[in-house]
């Protein structure tokens, strides 16, 4: 009989939009076997049913659950600024849609869950530590107060996955609030099937941007919106050292929700120029090419809709660009609120955005842990101290600095210790360090031993709040890790 884990399913998307996905069912997995459930998270999405066994039955894409409408979504996308028209979801299944506890509408994905009609060559498996991988990072993400998918679940299959060598096989559960990507709207505009361009618009909007319904500029006010969202989560992105890695447009979501967690990683020292992913060789999705990317990305966004903003083809593109241009004044007015809050400042002054450059200009090129710095800086204030000036290996930039951000402070109406309440709350002291990321992986994947994963998230959850016995998880790696480099696809 069909497993029945508590969910409310409500599947809009397999029922409002056929001709997107096509029905598939996940394969059978030799012996599916849940390690992680994100129990407040399972809470939250109404799951009842806590028998271990069954959940490993669903979460493996084994046996799809009471309700579900197992599907795989069709997309294209701008990968690397080419375009790939046929993408689609090669290892993923959309189970169905929920509305969690606070009523809001949320996807249940598996990942890794076998092959589709999307699949072409790939095997459509996950690797666990590819999985854990993605657990961890979004799951710091959301803690650290950045939207994102969230991640649900993780099994092992039981199956051997080769890679580079074999690997053992998982499969990842990620809850979404949608999975509608740019690159969905790009694969039928791609086709000239604007009605369906039109529809997909439609029911995203009645989604994320119910407001807009009543607007005399719907499509035009909903590329507005996107833009929006896109700039605050960039700029978030960056003011905590967040390599997203791949930014492709069928990797930016219509939500404004941080997806797919490949080759993304965290910066230990600042460097403008950060880049993890070993197949970005021209660093295209570079730590500060990320707002240009995030862009070009909503610009290929705005043309899917052009045909719905005005039917004189020149007045679209003109109202469109003009929008897209404005991606970057909002990019930087969320990112400058950010920066000053990071160092203590509230009242908005001429010469802000130039002070906070001025600092970061200072950082580059003296392997300074960008996290770490942050903290030290509110240390220093409150205890009118000098530690982070250890951190530079080479200070006198900084130390030109140091100076003019006292004299900004003086110039708040907050007292040192509230500035430095206020630094306190948005640097974090724990981010997922990469060599942690990795030391938690192989104790699972070489040693079955979940435990400091578990530590980790564990550790993550709290990222503002100093915690006894951790101070290991705020340092970043050892010179032996050397340069951390991530992989695609895996
Ligand atoms: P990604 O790099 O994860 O954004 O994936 C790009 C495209 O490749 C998507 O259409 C994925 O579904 C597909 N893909 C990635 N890995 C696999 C795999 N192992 N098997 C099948 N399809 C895959
Ligand atoms: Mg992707
Ligand atoms: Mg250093």
């Amino acid at each position: 009989q069909v497993i029945d884990l508590g969910f409310d399913f409500d599947n809009s998307y397999a029922n409002e939009l056929e001709g997107f996905y096509v029905s598939c069912q996940g394969e059978k997995a030799p012996s599916p076997e849940l390690v992680k459930l994100n129990i407040a998270l399972a809470e939250q999405l109404g799951i009842s049913n806590r028998d271990h066994a069954q959940l490993a039955e669903v979460f493996s894409g084994s046996e799809a659950p009471q309700g579900a409408a197992p599907l795989a979504q069709v997309y294209a996308g701008h990968q690397f600024g080419g375009f790939s028209p046929q993408l689609g979801d090669g290892r993923a299944l959309l189970l169905g849609e929920v509305l969690d506890s606070s009523g809001k509408r949320q996807d249940i994905q598996l990942k890794g869950s076998g092959r589709t009609q999307f699949s072409r060559g790939g095997d459509g498996k996950a690797v666990l530590g590819a999985i854990l991988r993605e657990y961890i990072l979004c799951e710091a993400m959301h803690a650290l107060g950045i939207a994102t998918t969230r991640a649900l679940a993780v099994v092992t299959t039981g199956e051997p996955i080769y890679r580079t060598r074999y690997l053992p096989g998982a499969v990842l559960t990620r809850v979404a609030s949608s999975h509608i990507r740019v690159g969905t709207f790009e694969y039928f505009a791609a086709q000239g099937a604007e009605d369906k361009v039109k529809q997909l618009a439609d029911y995203a909007i009645a989604r994320h941007y119910p407001e807009l319904k009543q607007s005399s500029q719907p499509y035009l006010d909903l590329v507005c919106a996107v833009r929006d969202k896109q700039a605050q989560l960039i700029a978030q992105w960056m003011l905590v050292g967040f390599v997203h890695g791949v930014m492709n447009t069928d990797n930016m979501t219509i939500s404004g929700e941080t997806i797919d967690y490949g080759p993304c990683a965290f910066m230990d020292d600042y460097d403008a120029r950060a880049l993890f992913s070993s197949i970005d060789q021209d660093g295209r999705y570079s730590y500060s090419n990320q707002p240009a990317m995030a862009q070009w990305d909503l610009a290929r966004f705005a043309e899917t809709l052009l045909p719905f903003i005005d039917e004189d083809t020149d007045k679209a593109i003109e109202l469109a660009t003009t929008e897209i241009k404005a991606f970057w004044e909002q990019f930087r007015a969320h990112w400058l609120q950010g920066m000053r809050a990071k160092i203590g400042m509230m009242t908005e002054l001429d010469g802000d955005y130039e002070l906070c450059e001025q600092l970061l200009a200072a950082m580059q090129g003296q392997a300074v842990d960008y996290t770490q710095l942050f903290r030290l800086l509110a240390d220093d204030l409150l205890t009118d101290s000098n530690d982070a000036e250890s951190l530079f290996t080479d200070s006198s930039l900084f130390m030109q600095w140091k100076p003019l951000w006292l004299v900004r402070l003086a110039q708040e109406s907050l007292s040192a210790k509230e500035s430095v309440e206020l630094m306190n709350s948005v640097n974090p002291i724990y981010i997922p360090r990469n060599h942690l990321v990795e030391a938690a992986i192989e104790a699972a994947e070489e040693r079955n031993d979940y435990q400091p994963f578990e530590t980790l998230v564990n550790v993550l959850a709290q990222p503002f709040t100093r915690q006894q016995g951790r101070e290991d998880y705020a340092q970043p790696a050892p010179a032996s890790f050397g340069k951390f480099t991530t992989y695609c696809g895996t």
